[in-house]
């Protein structure tokens, strides 16, 4: 079917924190419409409200989370996972019957356990993830590209009806993004390897940078090369969004930190030892690793 003759996918769509993620789903549907034909935007700040209409982000912006929830056909919470049970306590009871709430926490165990008790019979729940992020946070950090070509990852529970299913599905592929559906459980263990442990261990590699002697530290800045350059990119996320994550996938991330830190020590032994078959090998799956990525436009 030809792009304009598309349907909208709901007719109201909130947004409930228009930072990144969710500043980034406003920017796509002003650019690509088909998403929805209004647009509201919702958060704490007046100024932040203020912003997301200068850039024109949405059709209204509000800090009146509950009127604008019982406009909405669908609520998407963008907000750090640890708000997000307040956050749907606070819409849930507004919304319209038949409404679908969704979300896009970085984790699915602890989001959908914070959601459930509050949910509705009548309010389909349908919870995904995008896989898609830079190191900036707030409305004016959003790109309407932002999920091309990146995983949407989705989790329906028995609280999922098929049609929200298949609306939520319709609008992330609208966004670009490639879809998977599996448990939350699982979704937190993949996350863990893919993305929490990396972040992990970006941050405490800039720590153990910092905490060096001064003009060891000053040299670390000025001739920081390629691979510590990245780490720092990595580093540099949002402390609250990443706190959150840490704290609500516990679980998972420690048994992969295990997991990690044996292999570490095996790496470390094999250069104590000489063992230079053993550091080429997994030099040489890294690069395999990074082969694949590429083949599958993941880089
Ligand atoms: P962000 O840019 O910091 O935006 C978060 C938004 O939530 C802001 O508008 C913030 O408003 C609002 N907010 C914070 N606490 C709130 C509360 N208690 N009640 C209501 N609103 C609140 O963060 P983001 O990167 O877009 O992340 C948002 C969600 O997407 C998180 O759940 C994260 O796990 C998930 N996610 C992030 C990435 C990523 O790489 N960044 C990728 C995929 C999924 P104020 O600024 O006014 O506080």
């Amino acid at each position: 079917m030809a792009e304009e003759h598309l349907q909208v996918v709901f007719d109201t769509l909130v947004v409930v924190g228009p930072g990144l993620i969710g500043s980034s789903v406003l920017r796509r549907a002003k650019v690509h419409g088909h998403l929805a034909r209004r647009l509201i935007a919702v958060d704490n700040s007046a100024d932040v409200c203020a912003r997301v209409m200068e850039l024109g982000l949405a059709d209204e912006a509000t800090t009146d989370a509950v009127a604008a929830a019982a406009q909405a056909d669908c609520v998407m919470l963008c907000v750090p996972v640890g708000a997000m049970g307040p956050v749907a306590a606070q819409v849930i009871p507004a919304m319209k019957p038949g409404a679908v709430l969704t979300d896009v926490g970085s984790t699915k165990v602890s989001v959908t356990e914070a959601i459930l008790p509050s949910l509705r019979a009548d309010v389909p729940y349908v919870p995904a993830h995008p896989m898609a992020g830079t190191e900036f946070s707030g409305p004016d950090a959003g790109l309407a590209d932002l999920f091309e070509n990146r995983w949407c990852l989705l989790t329906p529970l028995e609280a999922t009806t098929p049609e929200a299913l298949q609306q939520i599905r319709e609008l992330w592929t609208r966004c670009g993004a490639r879809l998977r559906e599996m448990t939350p459980a699982h979704h937190d263990r993949v996350c863990a390897i893919v993305s929490h442990l990396p972040h992990l261990l970006a941050f405490t590699i800039c720590g153990t940078a910092d905490d060096l002697a001064e003009e060891t530290r000053s040299e670390v800045l000025d001739l920081a090369a390629s691979g510590f350059r990245d780490f720092t990119r990595i580093a540099a996320s949002d402390p609250i969004m990443w706190r959150d994550i840490f704290l609500a996938n516990r679980e998972a991330l420690l048994e992969m930190l295990g997991r990690f830190m044996e292999d570490a020590q095996a790496m470390a032994r094999a250069i104590r030892w000489g063992d230079a078959d053993y550091i080429v090998n997994k030099i040489e799956r890294g690069r395999e690793i990074r082969k694949s990525l590429i083949e599958n436009r993941q880089a």
